[in-house]
């Protein structure tokens, strides 16, 4: 298996007229079947592993380029979920590929059934920036753990990781079904017309519209990773010490609010409201100093576009008079402070445009029920937060609210286990992935029914007398002693 890789052989396409021609020679190759053994599959996961360990510092060193994404904050967000992710995919591959044992149907008797999972064929995987080692490199671990073909095209916002991704990909793994292609809209326009078997997408709900329109050409299954805002509930009965903690690296300490899982706003009880704020204050300056700008702890903004984006929603007069902490800002070094701002208005831009950012809006409602009703006011949310000790708060959070995930009593963790699906509903997106969910995203579920020659009842096959029909109907009605007295011509 070994020298027959065309490892290193291509290198990244520029351009986008050469795309129809890569992904027809990626497709020519998913068709000779190189992808489908379970030791092809070991083997692109193992090289992934084997790209991190020899690459770390490189990997890591680019993101800071990219986001100035803090080395360790790099290590345990991205790089080391793409090496669990690898090691999970290698340890379960065979129970996930093994065919499943259907039993039989009186209908069909005798027979026995299977689900058979087979690889979608050529896939394509569209990432965002904002973790952009992580989010293109891990839907290509389903996507290899299913045996599919597959072309990822990484964010432009983050050009160096696209860069890294495109050198060190040829170098690890099969380039000849597994490709990097570099570009923005254009590029993604083109890649989009062409045929695929599964389309991977991350990133904003409006593109996410663009995706899919482009998959119903070809009625090419989807799977969008989407955002939203996220909202939070903080019960009165919460415990404030541990949960603000919480709420604060969920917010700023994971890519500094430029994460589609932070915390997007809370909904905090109105009893408890002035010691959440307070409480918060604290926290933020315990994590990051009175003066957060000189933390080491902090990503930065993306690009000059993003941090107006954000310049521009504390512009707003209807904002700007209610920031309660933070609200610093350096156009020349991207910042923002973490900055909360205190009964916004529900009809800002800051409450109906996800922020992404490190601003985060605080609202007062009386108790659980106008916090459902404002989150059930707005589109589905990728994940909903709930900070209580009442379960019966927590029981009617997790029952009355539609969201991709759910966590109580923290922000983000969901993420981390391989276990849970993670995915949107809704305008958050559709489809999930991680762990064996991100095989089942790029199989497909064949269902096989296998029979011998044997069990053929006359009353199969016309002409259909009266007998034969009272004896079908019996069947298929699963009235199985009506039928054996069918059989007896005494039913008419
Ligand atoms: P984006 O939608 O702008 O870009 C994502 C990808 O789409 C990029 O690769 C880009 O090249 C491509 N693209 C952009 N415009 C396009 C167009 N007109 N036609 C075709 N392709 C186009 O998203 P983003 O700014 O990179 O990411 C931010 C969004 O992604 C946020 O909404 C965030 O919540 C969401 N997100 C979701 C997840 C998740 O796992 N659910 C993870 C990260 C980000």
């Amino acid at each position: 298996m070994e020298e027959d890789l065309e490892v290193g052989g291509r290198g990244a396409v520029r351009g986008a007229a050469e795309l129809p021609r890569l992904v027809t020679e990626v497709r020519e190759a998913y068709r000779n079947g190189r992808t489908r053994p379970a030791a092809w599959r070991v083997q692109q996961l193992n090289g992934i592993i084997r790209m991190i360990s020899e690459r770390e510092s490189e990997i890591v060193q680019t993101l800071y380029t990219d986001l100035g994404k803090p080395s360790h904050e790099s290590y345990v967000t991205e790089v080391s979920l793409v090496r669990s992710a690898c090691k999970l995919a290698i340890k379960e591959l065979k129970k996930w590929m093994a065919p499943l044992k259907v039993s039989g149907s009186i209908t069909t008797f005798p027979s026995w059934g299977a689900i058979v999972a087979e690889p979608l064929g050529v896939a394509l995987v569209i990432s965002a920036w904002n973790f952009p080692f992580l989010l293109s490199v891990e839907p290509l671990v389903g996507a290899i753990s299913a045996g599919c073909a597959m072309v990822l095209k990484p964010s432009e916002v983050a050009p160096a990781t696209a860069a890294l991704l495109s050198k060190l990909v040829p170098l690890y793994l099969d380039s000849s079904v597994i490709r990097v292609v570099e570009g923005g809209v254009d590029e993604t326009t083109v890649l989009l017309d062409q045929q695929w078997d599964k389309i991977f997408y991350t990133g904003s709900p409006r593109v996410g519209r663009i995706v899919m329109a482009a998959a119903s050409k070809h009625l090419t299954p989807v799977t969008l990773e989407l955002g939203g805002k996220c909202p939070v509930y903080i019960d009165r009965t919460a415990d404030l010490k541990v949960g603000l903690r919480r709420i604060a690296l969920g917010k700023w300490g994971c890519n500094n609010g430029q994460a589609c899982i932070a915390p997007d706003y809370l909904l905090i009880d109105e009893i408890i409201a002035s010691e959440v704020v307070d409480t918060l204050i604290d926290v933020i300056e315990t994590f990051y100093g009175k003066d957060p700008k000189t933390s080491q702890d902090l990503s930065r903004i993306v690009n000059t576009k993003h941090y107006s984006r954000l310049a521009g929603f504390l512009d707003d007069p209807k904002i700007s008079s209610k920031i309660v902490h933070g609200g610093a800002r350096d156009d020349n070094k991207l910042y923002i402070s973490p900055t909360l701002v205190c009964d916004v208005p529900m009809d800002s831009t800051l409450m109906s445009e996800e922020i992404f950012g490190p601003i985060l809006p605080i609202i007062k409602v009386k108790g659980v029920q106008e916090a459902i009703d404002i989150i059930s006011d707005r589109p589905k949310p990728l994940v909903a937060y709930v900070f209580t000790k009442n379960k019966e708060v927590e029981k009617r959070i997790v029952a009355s609210i539609s969201s991709g995930g759910m966590v109580v009593n923290d922000t983000i963790v969901h993420f981390l286990n391989p276990g849970l699906p993670f995915g949107g509903v809704g305008e958050s997106g559709m489809s999930s992935y991680h762990g064996k969910f991100s095989f089942d995203a790029f199989s497909h579920k064949k269902a096989v029914l296998y029979r011998n020659n044997l069990g053929d009842v006359p009353a199969r096959f016309p002409p259909f007398t009266t007998m034969k029909q009272n004896f079908r109907r019996a069947i298929m009605d699963g009235h199985y002693l009506s039928a054996v007295i069918s059989l007896t011509g005494l039913k008419k």
